[in-house]
């Protein structure tokens, strides 16, 4: 399983979740193009820490993404394929 972190991430982009990620998982691209954080599905280990971390309640459970936002679970996941 995994976290997912959804739209209201974009163009906000706080790295409060990024402080408390226990496998520094939580991820900013370096290019200014780049809207969103993003979480690696392969290393996040489900622990739950980030999302009250979020101050735009950003982030759900893979399983709990809503349905207007399940498009952001690959776009979490495309991100660590480049
Ligand atoms: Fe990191 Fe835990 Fe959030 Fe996964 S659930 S991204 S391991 S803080």
């Amino acid at each position: 399983m995994t976290y997912v972190i959804c739209e209201p991430c974009i163009s906000v982009k706080d790295t409060a979740c990024v402080d408390v990620c226990p496998v520094d998982c939580i991820h900013q691209s370096d290019d200014k193009s780049s809207t969103q954080l993003y979480i690696d599905p392969d290393v996040c280990i489900d622990c739950g820490a980030c999302v009250p971390a979020c101050p735009v309640e950003a982030i759900f459970p893979v399983e709990e993404v809503p349905d207007k936002w399940k498009q952001f679970t690959a776009v979490n996941a495309q991100y660590f394929k480049k």
